[in-house]
């Protein structure tokens, strides 16, 4: 087993690995710039370092990173979700320097990171893709070409993308001639690669993406999966376990296909498979080798810990769990809390949070790295909490998502909770009826009135007197 985990990583998932590391007997360390020096999992962790002024350049330093786990005698890296953690020199920069990376191994990163090469391999593994690119396109007139063939709308979507970025909509061709240039410039921003490829547009299909867990022994197994069509501008919002819209031959075809999808590569550790799903067709989509914001609803459903399984797997114990032993019970929601305002256009809301109650009460679980007084920097990812619900059924999930949502007090900052209130009361969603045109063709939605209830700002005022008298 491991012994002690440098966390490439800040924020909520920071403090996820900080609690499993703690569970399991192994020292964390954690790693900061100037702007985190009070985060969260700076005090949480057992060591903490300093990595710069730059509020950036120190979580994307994979020398930086690696070298200090070595001298702090690290024996192991787990670098979340975002920044490193399909960064595929960084994983070859630990194997070089004797550092276990939490992940799967550089060459199979590199492989699935790149979604043209990703689909290579699940074309070759006899795993169904979108119809579209044979490796990266060259120029618009082959993707104009290409679009003819497989036919309006099509999806131009870039080589390294990820979080939703990078990705445009093709209706015509002269859409596409368009679109082309700015996914290639929103992809060298971004991704620092110019490479794009084109898919078929699967129009209104639901996003079902399926949790795997690989060990160093050769056995992989599937947690089922997750329903993340409540999405906007391709990023989710709302994600679901599992699906309420499969039918268990359905479930247990599409877990097959990412079992079949993971050993094709040889995947060792926690990886997600993502399919789109239109109808009874399912189309891999691309596979995530990294822990997933959303693995905390999967834990719900099945109890199995996802972060305590990576660090087994990457001290070498085979995984916990036989595929015939993992069962699923009840559903979970997860609510992406995100400092924004959605009736602005979901402008990010960056500030001091003045006031926080966490919800609690039965199947209740909270997943962040704020707290009152805390000032969520600028400089990051507007997700400042995740609101996960489980409940024996699709109705009660539904009404303790509610009612959980209803509980949370977050002042001093606009938040996306009451927007997703709204989608919860939608009898769309109620009847489990949703695929990823749910939000944009819903606008009615963000008119909810944001008037305060009386308690709150008697609540409101109380805090702003204590604050004034300094206590
Ligand atoms: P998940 O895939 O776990 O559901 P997201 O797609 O929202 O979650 O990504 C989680 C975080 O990782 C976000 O901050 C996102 O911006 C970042 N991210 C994801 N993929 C990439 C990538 N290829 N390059 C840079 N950042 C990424
Ligand atoms: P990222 O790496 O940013 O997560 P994905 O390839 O997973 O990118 O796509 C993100 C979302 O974009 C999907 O969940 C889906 O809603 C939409 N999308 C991507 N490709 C297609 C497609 N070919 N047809 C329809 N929707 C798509
Ligand atoms: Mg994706």
């Amino acid at each position: 087993m491991l012994k002690k985990v440098m966390i490439a990583n800040r924020g909520e998932i920071a403090v996820r690995i900080v609690r499993a590391c703690a569970e399991a007997g192994i020292r964390s360390v954690a790693i900061y710039t100037e702007p985190d020096r009070y985060g969260l999992h700076v005090k949480r962790a057992d060591e903490a370092y300093s990595v710069g002024a730059d509020p950036l350049r120190g979580y994307l330093d994979p020398a930086g990173i690696v070298n200090l786990a070595v001298q702090t005698g690290c024996d192991a890296i787990h670098p979340g979700y975002g920044f490193l953690s399909e960064n595929a020199e960084f994983a070859r920069l630990c194997e070089e320097k004797g550092v276990t990376f939490i992940g799967p191994s550089s060459d199979v990163i590199h492989r699935m990171g790149d979604k043209t090469q990703a689909r290579d391999s699940m074309r070759a593994a006899g795993v169904p893709i979108t119809p579209g690119s044979d490796g990266n396109l060259a120029d618009v007139n082959e993707a104009l070409a290409l679009a003819d063939k497989v036919g309006y709308p099509v999806m131009i979507k870039a080589t390294s993308g990820g979080g939703g970025r990078g990705i445009r909509r093709c209706d015509s061709p002269d859409e596409l001639r368009q679109q082309y240039p700015r996914v290639i410039s929103e992809a060298t921003k971004a991704f620092g690669s110019a490479e794009v490829f084109l898919e078929k547009c699967i129009v209104n299909p639901r996003h079902i993406e399926v949790q795997i867990l690989g060990d160093s022994q050769g056995q992989v197994v599937h947690l089922f999966e997750r329903d993340c069509s409540i999405q906007r501008r391709n990023q989710k919002l709302i994600e679901i376990a599992p699906s309420p819209q499969l039918t268990p031959e359905q479930r247990s075809y599409i877990g097959g296909l990412a079992v079949k999808a993971a050993e094709a590569v040889g995947y060792v550790n926690a990886g997600t498979v993502e399919f789109l799903l239109s109808g009874n067709e399912v189309y891999f989509m691309e596979m995530n080798t990294r822990v997933q914001v959303e693995h905390t609803i999967t834990e719900a459903i099945t109890g199995i810990d996802i972060v305590r399984e990576q660090l087994r797997i990457a001290g070498g114990l085979p995984l916990s769990v036989r595929q015939e032993d993992i069962q699923h019970r009840g559903y979970a929601l997860q609510f992406r809390i995100n400092a924004e305002d959605p009736k602005n256009d979901f402008l990010p809301s960056f500030g001091r949070i003045s006031h926080y109650y966490a919800p609690g009460g039965p199947g209740v679980r909270v997943d962040t790295a704020i707290y009152t007084g805390y000032e969520i920097p600028p400089y990051f990812d507007s997700m400042c909490l995740k609101l996960v619900v489980w409940a024996l059924t699709w109705e009660e999930v539904i009404a303790r998502g509610k009612r959980a949502l209803d509980d949370m007090r977050l002042h001093g900052i606009k938040t996306t909770a009451q927007y997703y209130q709204q989608i919860l009361g939608h009898p769309d969603f109620a009847s489990a009826c949703f695929d990823t045109s749910f939000v944009p063709s819903h606008p009615e939605l963000l008119n909810y009135s944001t008037k305060r209830h009386p308690s709150e700002v008697a609540l409101a005022i109380a805090a702003a007197i204590t604050a004034h008298a300094g206590f």
